[in-house]
Order: C-alpha cells, then sequence, then structure tokens
C-alpha cells in the first residue's frame, strides 16, 4: 500500500524533533551532528537566537499580506542585497526552483522586447535547477526528464567547464547561459574562474545574459558572499534561495536594470513570494552573513576542516579518493560507494548528504564551532574505518 506521504524521496529512517546549532535530536532522544544543514538551508545553524527572535517579532506583527500592497520588509532586504551585490532590482520567490522560472522568463523577456527574441539557452551536465518542468529542462538529464515529456523547448547541454565546447554553441541566437559557480547537486565541482571570465567575455561578445544559479554555493557558503565574487566576475541575472532564509523558505532573483527592463507590471508574480515574515528573517541572515569578518570566518573554518579531510583521504583511500569544494561547500569523492559512506556516517550518529558522481557533501551551519568540526573529522574517520 502506498504511505499517506507520495514516495519521491528516498528517506532515512529517521526523524528529528529538535535542532540546535549543528546537532539535531532524534525521536529516540539521540543527538546527530548536522553536516548537511538542511541541503545547504540552515547556513546559521538551527535555532539561532537572532531568527528566532526575529521570526517570533515578525509573527506577532503581520505574516502575510500579498504583493497587492507594499511590503517594507521585502524593500528594505532588496535594498540590501542590492547595496551588496551587483544587482539593481530583485523579485522574491519562496524557492529556488521559482528562481529558475523566472531567471529563464526574465531573459527571454529582454530579448523580446529589445525586438529580437531569441530562445536558446545553454545550460550545463550535471546542472541542477530545481524541479520545475522548466528546470528540469533546463538541467536535462536522464534521471529527472524522463516521462515528463514533451519537454520545454530551447536547452542546450554542454560538458561543465569546456570552454571549447561553449564557444562552439554560443551564437548571436543565444538568449542566456545558465550556470552553477559551483555544481551542488552534481558532485560539489567547482568551476575555475578563468571559466567563469571567459563565460563572461562569451555572453558579452554575443550579447547573451549570463545566469548565475547560486542557490546552493550563495549566501556565505564559498567564503565570500556570492561565490562568483572570487572569480572578479558578475552575471546578469543570479539566483538565490537555500541560505538566505537561513531555513524560512526564502528565495530571489537579483539583475542588472538592463536584464530586467522586460518585466514591467503584469509580467511576473507570486502570491507569497516576499512575505513579511520571510524577507524579515531573510534580511537578518544578510546582515549576519555578509559581514566581513563572519566570512573570513567561514574560510578559515574551511581550511581547518580541509585540513582534517584531507588526512581523512590519506587515511581511508579504499574510502575516499579527494576533497573538493569551496568554503564550506565541501566535498569528498569517494572510492567506496558514497550512499554507504552516508550510511556509514548515521552508524556513528553524523549527517552528510549524497551528491551525484559518487561525492557525499559536507556543508554544515557556516558558523560552525571548531569543535564540532573536530567531532565530525572523529566520526568521518570511524565510519570510513567501518567500511574499509
Ligand atoms: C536546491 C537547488 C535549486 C532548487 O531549489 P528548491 O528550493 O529546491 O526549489 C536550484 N538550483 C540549485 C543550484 C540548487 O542547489
Amino acid at each position: 500500500m502506498i504511505s499517506a506521504v507520495l514516495p519521491t524521496y528516498n528517506r532515512a529512517p529517521f526523524a528529528f524533533v529538535k535542532g540546535e546549532g549543528c546537532w539535531l535530536t532524534a525521536e529516540d532522544g539521540s543527538r546527530y551532528l548536522d553536516l548537511g544543514a538542511g541541503i545547504a538551508v540552515n547556513a546559521l545553524g538551527h535555532a539561532h537566537p537572532d531568527l528566532v527572535a526575529t521570526l517570533t517579532e515578525q509573527a506577532q506583527k503581520l505574516w502575510h499580506v500579498s504583493n497587492v500592497y507594499r511590503i517594507p520588509e521585502q524593500e528594505r532586504l532588496a535594498e540590501a542585497l542590492v547595496e551588496k551585490t551587483f544587482a539593481d532590482t530583485v523579485f522574491f520567490t519562496n524557492s529556488g526552483t521559482e528562481t529558475a522560472e523566472l531567471a529563464i522568463k526574465m531573459a527571454r523577456k529582454y530579448h523580446y522586447e529589445k525586438g529580437q527574441p531569441r530562445a536558446e539557452i545553454i545550460a550545463f551536465e550535471g546542472a541542477f535547477h530545481g524541479r520545475s518542468t522548466g528546470a528540469i529542462a533546463a538541467a536535462g538529464s536522464e534521471k529527472m526528464v524522463k516521462g515528463f515529456g514533451p519537454l520545454m523547448p530551447g536547452f542546450t547541454h554542454l560538458p561543465f567547464g569546456d570552454h571549447a565546447a561553449l564557444k562552439a554553441a554560443i551564437s548571436d541566437k543565444t538568449c542566456a547561459v545558465i550556470i552553477e559557480p559551483i555544481q551542488g547537486e552534481g558532485g560539489i565541482r567547482t568551476l575555475p574562474d578563468a571559466c567563469l571570465k571567459g563565460l563572461r567575455d562569451l555572453c558579452d561578445q554575443h550579447g547573451a545574459l549570463l545566469i548565475f544559479d547560486e542557490v546552493q554555493c550563495g549566501v556565505g557558503r564559498s567564503g565570500k558572499l556570492f561565490a562568483h565574487e572570487w572569480a572578479g566576475v558578475t552575471p546578469d541575472i543570479m539566483m538565490v534561495a537555500k541560505g538566505i532564509g537561513g531555513g524560512f523558505p526564502l528565495g530571489a532573483v537579483l539583475a542588472t536594470e538592463a536584464a530586467a527592463s522586460g518585466m514591467g507590471a503584469g509580467s511576473h508574480g507570486s502570491t507569497y513570494g516576499g512575505n513579511p515574515l520571510g524577507c524579515a528573517v531573510g534580511a537578518k541572515v544578510l546582515e549576519i552573513i555578509s559581514d566581513d569578518a563572519f566570512l573570513a570566518e567561514v574560510s578559515r573554518k574551511s581550511a581547518l576542516f580541509r585540513q582534517g579531510l584531507e588526512s581523512l583521504v590519506a587515511r581511508h583511500p579504499t574510502v575516499y579518493e579527494a576533497v573538493r569544494g569551496q568554503g564550506l561547500m565541501l566535498g569528498l569523492k569517494c572510492k567506496a560507494t558514497n550512499t554507504d559512506v552516508v550510511n556509514a556516517n548515521y552508524a556513528q550518529h553524523l549527517l552528510t548528504v549524497a551528491a551525484a558522481d559518487n561525492v557525499i557533501r559536507l556543508l554544515p551551519a557556516l558558523n560552525i564551532p571548531d569543535v564540532d568540526i573536530t567531532e565530525a573529522l572523529a566520526r568521518l574517520d570511524r565510519a570510513a574505518a567501518s567500511i574499509s
């Protein structure tokens, strides 16, 4: 018999009742060290006091009014994002998938309004942009699209990081290029800075818009507020979600004035997007994470973690192959099957997340205490020993 919950997930057989920082308490009272952070969502850990205070304070005042009216909390968060990034304007959503939908619509509308419609969007193998019909067409992998056709037309898929293939595929008909500066679901694959720069140049040469999907790698995860800052290039449109809400469902599409020029009144909308609760929390998250001292700490913790992971790989060559990633978006490329490694970590009460390319992801809260990093390394070591 089918379960009451549609069985689209392969779930671990335990549930949590409480969280604090990087620790979760299960129904049976046992504690787990959380290196998944709700898949890079709980950027400040569970039950961060400032976020709890902000959410409760806003909850007592106003939850929802709709975008029929001005929303001051939304305006404040938009202004903060504009001040801290390349962007001139922001649209708020409730998820990453919704940011993909708007990014695609915005890019096509931009060219349409210029009197030269373009539909072709270049995307990359291993990409993940969400699960809507548009987002699966953008990602293109057989696993995501099989059985759901006909797909939205207009997407071309190229190998990730293959500049020659991009150069051959891009043309004056290309509407946009959409890419994750660091692929998350694809296996923590970082695009070299030179590739991001080359991408920007090719888009400029052909008048195509450049869309960065920073849903997973953004909001401090890489050690910069946004991952593309490492390469010194900016996109025309950027998708943000996951970490920005710190656990509250919130997403945002950031754009330059030019890229957004086609999106006038009535061209897009969302009932819940940019509601007072989400935006109040998002503003607090952004205030904490965008601080230079906070971001420097992310990089310091990353170096500490990485060093331990490198020696873990050296000690367990039959389990692990290499360390990947940037900041606190780290991956371990496995020799053993990654799901076996995730299960061995569960046995040590350590939560890690599998990704494609036989990788396990380590995406802890960005404020993970050093002692929790040390504890995580000890548990990873015991788990690896149990299967090697
Ligand atoms: C998670 C993710 C999405 C989709 O976000 P949802 O909130 O699950 O809709 C899109 N792009 C990237 C890079 C992601 O990691």
